[in-house]
């Protein structure tokens, strides 16, 4: 599987960095995010290293759909009950700040930090 030893999110994925996990199976996991907008923010990425959905290739359509069908699974599990919001930030007029594909989930009652 695709790893990149300086990326935080690989070490994650490896358990080298602790995180608070929501979710996991052979391709994706899920975890909180350290510094959440909202009652609810955790993260969907998957366990190979791939930087953002600019370097996504046709073959990885199917984990692309697990991501939005785990992110509507979760959210109500997690305690965003009347409804999410999903972003994937994408380069750095995109806002990316951690280059390994992650969607976060976002919800819970308002109001919110930020968005
Ligand atoms: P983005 O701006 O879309 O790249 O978002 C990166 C997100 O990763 C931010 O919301 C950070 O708070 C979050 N983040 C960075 N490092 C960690 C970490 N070690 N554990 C959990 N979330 C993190
Ligand atoms: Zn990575």
């Amino acid at each position: 599987m695709n790893h990149d030893p300086n990326c935080v999110f690989c070490k994650i994925v490896a358990g080298s960095i602790p995180s608070r996990k929501v979710y996991e199976d052979d391709e994706l996991l899920a975890f909180h995010d350290i510094a959440p907008w909202a009652p609810v923010h955790f993260l969907i990425i998957p366990k190979q290293h791939i930087m953002s959905l600019a370097d996504v290739r046709i073959e990885h359509q199917s984990m692309l759909g697990k991501m939005l069908w785990l992110a509507q699974d979760l959210a109500p599990k997690q305690g965003a009950r009347n409804g999410f919001r999903t972003i994937i930030n994408t380069g750095s007029d995109g806002g990316q700040e951690v280059g390994h594909l992650h969607l976060h989930v976002i919800g819970g009652p308002r109001p919110w930090a930020k968005g």
